[in-house]
């Protein structure tokens, strides 16, 4: 069987483990947690850089610095992770879900104006499969209305905005923060993990304290303050050491794996090519604003029947494919607090959208093999 993801090994991970253990200090903000930050803030400009567990625990980290409370909105896109969403409500929010673009799961930007009310607090932009969302224009909707923007930039590792005059930014440096993930189906991975970014100077201090369980130790630690105590709310937000140290394996290899994930990515865009010539499928595509990381690869099947089919057959030939995301307004736990409005591309997506397999090991035949298999079991 294909498998549809294979966490890749950069042959390094266990000797910086055998080197953090060594050390002495395995918990976290240590030697190989400060590496890995330093890392993205010297690669891609991010003002500040927090490992965390997990990109969940980012964005509640996010939803804490915003002070979000009972009452307040938040908009985010409908067809996305529960996490992006459950961060909010934990502290209250009443989520305001926007649909999906006909043609891209990422949310339709000029729908988002019209949910805005005295009660917005922020806006959580996806970029999903790490493909940009029009950050001008929400940064422009954000700063009309005096918003905050969170770019959930769990798939958008080492990917770029390009905006009007042709610069590229890199995602997560636009909003007041981000969050990424290094869970083990992301491209750069730690097992569990993710990184809060912290763009808006007002925030940084703040996202410290809440990092480390509400106290002021991270300032301590640089001789700022005599002792450390309890200031505010927080939790345990930080990785130990031993996940930080897998971490610096797969940073230390970026190039590789990005580029291994790219190659894959153009290989099933091209091997593909006849079928949406036909008509038979959709596959996924990079609009002109963005750049491709490669997180993942879609099609779009048309129909719910047919994407079942598709699978079951897949399935048969030995590839696994599986989709995600079922639309977040009509899940079980939130349609009771939807405001009833249709999100039909969303609920389009969640029916019709099929990942196939992209890990860095995953051999040319067996990429031969999805491709050619997809082939035979559509009707020409
Ligand atoms: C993977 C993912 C998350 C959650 O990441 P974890 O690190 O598993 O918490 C959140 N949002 C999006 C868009 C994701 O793809």
């Amino acid at each position: 069987m294909i498998p549809f993801n294979k966490p890749f090994k950069t042959g390094k991970e266990l000797e910086y483990i055998a080197d953090a253990i060594a050390s002495g200090k395995i918990s976290g903000n240590g030697k190989y947690t400060k590496l890995c930050q330093t890392f993205f803030e010297e690669k891609y400009g991010f003002k500040k850089c927090l490992l965390t567990n997990s990109c969940t625990d980012a964005l509640e980290m996010a939803a804490i610095l915003l002070n979000i409370e009972p009452g307040d909105e938040v908009i985010m896109p409908s067809y996305t992770f529960v996490s992006t969403a459950n961060a909010f409500v934990l502290r209250g929010a009443k989520i305001r879900f926007v649909d999906s673009l006909p043609d891209h799961p990422a949310m339709d930007v000029s729908l988002i104006e019209e949910l805005i009310t005295p009660r917005t607090k922020a806006i959580v932009v996806v970029h999903y499969a790490g493909v940009a969302c029009k950050m001008d224009q929400i940064m422009e909707i954000a700063d009309r209305h005096q918003l905050f923007v969170v770019e959930d930039a769990a798939q958008a590792i080492d990917n770029y905005f390009i905006d009007s005059n042709g610069q590229k930014k890199a995602l997560g440096s636009i909003g007041h923060m981000a969050t990424f993930s290094f869970h083990d189906t992301k491209n750069i991975i730690s097992g569990e993990g993710g990184m809060l970014v912290v763009s808006d100077p007002d925030l940084l201090d703040r996202a410290e304290i809440i990092w480390e369980k509400g106290t002021n130790r991270t300032a301590f630690f640089r001789g700022e303050v005599a002792k450390y105590s309890w200031v505010d709310i927080g939790s345990s937000f930080l990785p130990s050491e031993i996940t930080a140290a897998f971490l610096w394996a797969q940073l230390e290899h970026m190039d590789h794996i990005q580029q291994t994930r790219i190659n894959i990515w153009e290989k099933y865009k091209e091997g593909l090519k006849l079928l949406v010539q036909t008509g038979q499928i959709k596959t996924c595509s990079i609009p002109d604003y963005s750049t491709n990381n490669a997180h993942l690869f879609y099609i779009d099947c048309f129909t719910l029947e047919r994407r079942d089919h598709i699978i079951k057959e897949l399935k048969s030939r030995g590839v696994w494919a599986v989709f995600h995301y079922l639309s977040l307004h009509s899940s079980e736990f939130y349609t009771s607090c939807h405001d009833g409005r249709i999100l039909g591309n969303s609920d389009h997506f969640s029916n019709c959208l099929l990942r196939l397999p992209l890990f860095v090991d995953l051999e040319k035949e067996d990429q031969d093999l999805v491709i050619d298999s997809l082939i035979s079991i559509l009707p020409k």
